[in-house]
């Protein structure tokens, strides 16, 4: 998607501090951080989010999560991190283009708000 802000930036178009890249994902840091690791990993593919997702989407959507493991795992705070999906407005998803939270290196509280 040629307006996509994440799009954008999975392409290089947008600066971002990367984390990591592969063939399917991107990752790179939120720039609004809620906590000391707070990454975001998003599909290469344009995926609007978990809502418009079908089953040929199910692999991509793995991967991300285990990039956000894999990052965690890097940071040393394997033991202790969230990842998050906001799905839709109500829950405060902003950008339209799927995005897995890593969030850690702090305490975290449950149930989040
Ligand atoms: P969400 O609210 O779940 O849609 O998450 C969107 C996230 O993208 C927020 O945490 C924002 O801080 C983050 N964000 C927005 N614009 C950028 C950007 N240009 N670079 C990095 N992170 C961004
Ligand atoms: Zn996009």
């Amino acid at each position: 998607m040629r307006d996509c802000l994440f799009c954008q930036i999975s392409r290089g178009e947008i600066p971002s501090k990367k984390i990591y890249e592969d063939a399917y994902t991107f990752a790179f840091e939120d720039i609004d951080p809620k906590a000391p690791t707070h990454v975001l990993v998003i599909p290469k593919k344009h995926l609007a989010g978990l809502k418009e997702a079908t089953a040929d989407d199910a692999e991509i959507i793995g991967r991300c999560h285990l990039v956000a493991a894999k990052i965690a795992q890097d940071r040393k705070i394997e033991d202790s991190y969230r990842t998050v999906l906001n799905v839709g407005p109500g829950s405060g998803q902003s950008v339209f283009h799927l995005h897995v939270h890593l969030v850690g290196g702090r305490d975290l509280r449950w149930p989040p708000g």
